[in-house]
């Protein structure tokens, strides 16, 4: 009898045991050439949104300061990087997710203390993007292009890819070092040197990648990372005439400006921006995968994350009793300190986003929705925490249907047939994700068809291997990340066209 074949396991996190939260606010300089320097600018302070303290102290980079590591980011381009082997390159990037393990523990402190993530799912980030750093060494040694055989005797072609040459590097406070690893390990593999700007309000674990690359084997100058706000040092990225790239997660607004600004120049630029995905649940489908799904999806990260299932769209058949459960469930959703290892949701990451997703709910209401769970919000010792929110009696074309809220609150609607589901999913402009649950495997296909987005799951949700690449169509972005196609993302491609004889003259010709 064949035995059957072991599971795989997981990989473990090698937990640095020694790392003991610090008592005081960690001074940094800005990563330019493989070294510390200071910032030119003001001071900045990075806070703990669960309690209000100071648990970073940055240094702004100027105009001057993004100027140095554009220069420094050139010449470590076309010192070698551009061109090392993707042996190299694999070498150091096998070599950085190694680190990036055994610092999990320092790391998911700080992404949860300047977040305001719950510990535990820190923890696992941390981890997922080790595993994209593994994932884009392979990339750095499969990049290939094409070959024409087929162009006539003695003429041969083909493409070759190459390497942008300096890409900037722009990310938010949401998922800082999930995002980063989004696209740095990939810049990387493709043989791009980068400048890096983490949110001001998150740039600890981005800032750590400095000396933890510098130790993997990377060049001084291939990775810089500066830190200060988007008026000031992003904006002098955007402009800055090396950066042949930009590479953007955060807001449909900045990433629409980001885009006018590289048009200037005719810089590529790559968007990943909000969504109001659609996640939608037929008559038959399982009902309990459905339901943990579909709660995981709306209040992951609090709401605050661009694929949040923030529509969920119910068939008439299930709609009562699966809202029903849904909000049983949500209600006991635990909120709050996020060090205890049951909590699921923290707080807010600022005054502004809270004031701001407040705001939406008491829309929600004065539009006729009803709010059948939540509404309620506390501040306690600096944080400031929404429940679980959800709303049921929502009409499409209502604000809270429409609009990213990035907060814990999630819109009920109901439909009768397919056609109506793909009506309403693809009704805001935004085109993240969004994600389908079904017994019938001809709806399914249909829906991965229909519904306008750059992801679409399909009795799952918020999946992500390193494999699939990542991205949205309309308000939601432009270009993808992540997989082959990501790497692909950070490169040119140039066609190179032999002939080894048989030239015929044609243009001043035999006759002269
Ligand atoms: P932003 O788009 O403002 O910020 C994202 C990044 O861009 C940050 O590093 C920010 O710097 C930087 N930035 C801001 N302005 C400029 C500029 N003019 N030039 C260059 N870089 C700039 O998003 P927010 O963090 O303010 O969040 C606002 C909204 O964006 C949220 O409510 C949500 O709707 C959406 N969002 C979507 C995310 C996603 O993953 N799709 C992630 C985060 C937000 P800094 O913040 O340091 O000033």
């Amino acid at each position: 009898m064949r035995r059957p074949f072991p599971k795989d396991e997981p990989k473990r996190l090698q937990m640095s045991a020694s790392f003991v939260p610090p008592k005081a606010a960690k001074n940094y300089g800005i990563w330019i050439d493989g070294a510390w320097v200071s910032g030119e600018g003001q001071e900045i302070r990075a806070t703990n949104p669960a309690n209000g303290q100071a648990v970073s102290v940055l240094h702004e980079a100027t105009e001057a300061d993004v100027d140095l590591a554009c220069k420094s980011a050139r010449a470590a381009f076309e010192l070698g990087w551009g061109t090392s082997t993707g042996e190299r390159r694999a070498e150091v990037l096998l070599r950085a997710a190694a680190g990036i393990r055994a610092n999990a523990e320092e790391l998911a402190w700080y992404e949860m203390a300047e977040s305001g993530k719950p510990h535990k799912q820190a923890r696992a980030e941390i981890e997922r993007s080790a595993m994209l750093w593994d994932y884009a060494a392979t990339q750095a040694r499969s990049l290939t292009g094409e070959s024409f055989a087929g162009l006539g005797e003695d003429y041969l072609a083909m493409t070759l890819r190459v390497p942008i040459g300096v890409a900037a590097i722009i990310t938010p406070w949401n998922f800082p070092f999930l995002i980063i690893s989004q696209k740095l390990p990939f810049a990387l593999a493709a043989g791009c040197a980068v400048v890096v700007k983490p949110s001001e309000m998150t740039s600890a674990t981005t800032l750590l990648l400095g000396p933890l690359l510098k130790e993997a084997g990377l060049p001084d100058g291939v990775c810089n990372i500066v830190t200060g706000s988007g008026r000031v040092t992003g904006e002098a990225m955007l402009r800055h005439p090396l950066t042949r790239m930009i590479s953007f997660t955060g807001s449909t607004s900045v990433g629409k400006h980001a885009m006018k600004v590289g048009a200037e120049q005719l810089k590529k630029v790559s968007l990943e921006l909000g969504g109001k995905n659609a996640h939608i649940v037929m008559d038959d489908a399982d009902l309990d995968a459905a339901l943990d799904a579909a709660l995981h999806g709306a209040f992951l990260n609090a709401g605050q994350s661009c694929n949040q299932g923030a529509r969920l769209l119910l068939q008439k058949g299930i709609a009562e009793e699966f809202a029903g459960r849904f909000i049983e469930a949500a209600r006991s959703i635990p909120v709050g300190d996020t060090l205890r290892d049951d909590i699921l949701m923290g707080p807010m990451i600022n005054e502004a986003q809270y004031r701001k997703v407040l705001g939406y709910i008491e829309t929600g209401k004065s539009e006729g929705a009803r709010l059948a769970l939540g509404g309620t919000y506390r501040e306690e010792n600096g944080g400031r925490y929404i429940d679980p929110t959800i709303f049921t009696d929502v009409s499409r074309h209502m604000r809270i249907a429409q609009e990213e809220i990035f907060g814990p609150v999630c819109a009920i609607l109901t439909f009768e047939t397919l056609e109506e589901a793909f009506e309403i999913a693809n009704s805001t402009g935004y085109g993240l994700s969004a994600g389908i649950w079904t017994g019938n495997t001809s709806a399914a296909l249909k829906a991965a068809r229909r519904l306008e987005a750059g992801t679409v799951w399909v009795n799952t949700y918020l999946d992500g291997p390193a494999e699939l690449p990542f991205g949205g169509v309309g308000a939601s972005g432009i270009g993808r990340e992540v997989g082959r196609i990501g790497c692909e993302e950070f490169m040119d491609v140039k066609t190179v066209q032999f002939r080894s004889g048989g030239y015929q003259p044609r243009w001043i010709g035999k006759a002269i």
